[in-house]
């Protein structure tokens, strides 16, 4: 299945939980740090596009740097995702192959657009596809929560004002995790989740 939603919505702790029964989680978040580690022909390519400026004095990737020369203009933007999006992509088919043998396999993705592609999923994938679980909370609940994890004021209203409003998160979804409640409630969402994942008819669920 893919996991998603807005900044703060709980994802991670969706995550965390589906792992937690089994599931083998992998992490869009995680491959895009890793596509760009010093050494990487993803790093070489960014500075390619943007300049040796994008990179630290220990070699890594200065994400600040670059997040600066993108702010606002889409054709960086979208030179800077050329980079990212396909390498993303083939480490996350590759990995995804990895935890063939769990009996859930999560994609836990931070955006979905209409023109996003889902990394090739094993066996589970049926003729319909894999499902998207979008986990859903709040705007408010979502500021506070993300407040209290530390960050930063603005960043948390530039973030949460760049992503889709809480209908469109929702349209894109076959399930949705309703967050508003404690994380009991989302435990028991999960739960149920759980079974529908790994019950015999459900689109996911691998034989035996
Ligand atoms: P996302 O991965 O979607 O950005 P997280 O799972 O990191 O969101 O959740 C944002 C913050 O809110 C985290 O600190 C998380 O522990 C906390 N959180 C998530 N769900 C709940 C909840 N139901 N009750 C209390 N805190 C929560």
């Amino acid at each position: 299945m893919v996991l998603t939603g807005g900044i703060g919505s709980g994802k991670s702790e969706v995550a965390r939980a589906l792992a937690a029964r089994g599931a083998h989680v992998v992490d869009a978040d995680v491959l895009a740090r890793r596509v760009v580690e010093p050494g990487t022909p993803g790093l070489a390519a960014v500075i390619a596009e943007f300049g040796p400026e994008v990179v630290a004095p220990d070699g890594s990737l200065d994400r600040a740097a670059l997040a600066d020369l993108v702010f606002g203009q889409a054709d960086r933007l979208a030179a800077l995702e050329a980079i990212i999006h396909p390498r993303v992509e083939a480490l996350a088919a590759e990995e995804l192959a990895a935890g063939g043998d769990a009996p859930v396999l999560v994609y836990e993705v931070p955006l979905l657009r209409p023109e996003d592609t889902i990394p090739p999923f094993p066996s589970e994938a049926t003729v319909e596809g894999v499902p998207v679980v979008v986990v859903d909370a709040p705007d408010e609940l979502r500021r506070e929560r993300l407040l209290a994890r530390g960050l930063p004021d603005h960043q948390v209203t530039a973030r949460m004002a760049s992503q889709p409003s809480r209908a469109e998160w929702r349209a894109r979804a076959d399930r949705v995790l309703d967050n508003a409640g404690d994380l009991d409630a989302l435990e028991r969402q999960v739960d149920d989740l759980w079974g529908w994942l790994t019950a015999p008819t459900a689109p996911v669920s691998r034989p035996g």
